[in-house]
């Protein structure tokens, strides 16, 4: 008999870029507001002291390629195009100096996002999750290894919807970069591999409608991609 009462849900994975094995995800972290102009799309000034933080289960994983439906109890469901770091080696308490030894690699991610329930949460000062953390929420590219690509502090970010560039910005516009963002992550986490990071997203956020066809971009990763059912 299984000491289980249920088939447990199986550990999410991502693939590699040039390897068999997968990457098994253990936390998505995002980070908000992390570009001056999205800020301001937004309607708010970004916090340029300190990040802040909201996340989403590793259920919400999707690989590139998906067909998302388009999700329940929204009528304004958004793409955010971002950096994802996946963390390879614990970091607690790690300085912005020593973070980047704690880096796997990156991948293209869709922080998909159900705005209008976002916003309403705001507004009134309650959590984001009814706007970011349901089905299909995290899509995301196969990881490449920080080996191959070099810390990723600059280079074109961009998001096309149906052909259409809708995003277009740059990593060194990041407020907080990756290294930053991971010291001060790890200043309240033990940060494991199998940790994501969505870094954030430039501005040029819109709606998706059924039909639509997403395709994202970063320099020097695997290209994402994402069709609305
Ligand atoms: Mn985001």
């Amino acid at each position: 008999m299984s000491r289980y009462l249920f088939d447990p849900t199986p550990v999410p994975a991502v693939p590699v870029r040039g390897i068999a094995q997968l990457y098994p995800i253990r936390r998505i972290f995002c980070v908000g507001r992390n570009y001056e102009a999205h800020a301001r799309e937004m309607g708010v000034i970004a916090d340029r002291e300190a990040p802040f933080y909201f996340t989403k289960t590793p259920l919400d994983y999707v690989p590139t390629g998906a067909t998302l439906s388009y999700p329940p109890g929204t009528s304004n469901y958004h793409y955010e195009m971002e950096l994802v770091v996946a963390i390879g080696a614990p970091a607690f308490r790690v300085s912005a100096a020593d973070a980047p030894a704690s880096i796997y690699g990156y991948a293209c991610g869709l922080d998909m996002t159900r705005r209008d329930l976002q916003l309403a949460a705001r507004d009134k000062g309650r959590p984001w999750d009814l706007g970011k953390d349901f089905d299909q929420a995290a899509v995301l590219a196969p990881l490449v290894r920080a080996g191959e690509v070099g810390e990723m502090t600059h280079g074109k970010i961009e998001l096309k919807v149906n052909g259409v560039v809708k995003q277009s910005s740059d990593l060194n516009l990041l407020i907080h970069p990756v290294a930053a963002i991971i010291a001060d992550l790890s200043k309240y986490y033990h940060l494991q591999p199998g940790d994501l990071i969505y870094t954030g997203t430039p501005e040029g956020v819109g709606p998706v409608k059924s039909g639509d066809r997403l395709e994202g971009s970063i320099d020097g990763l695997a290209g994402i991609a994402a069709a609305i059912a």
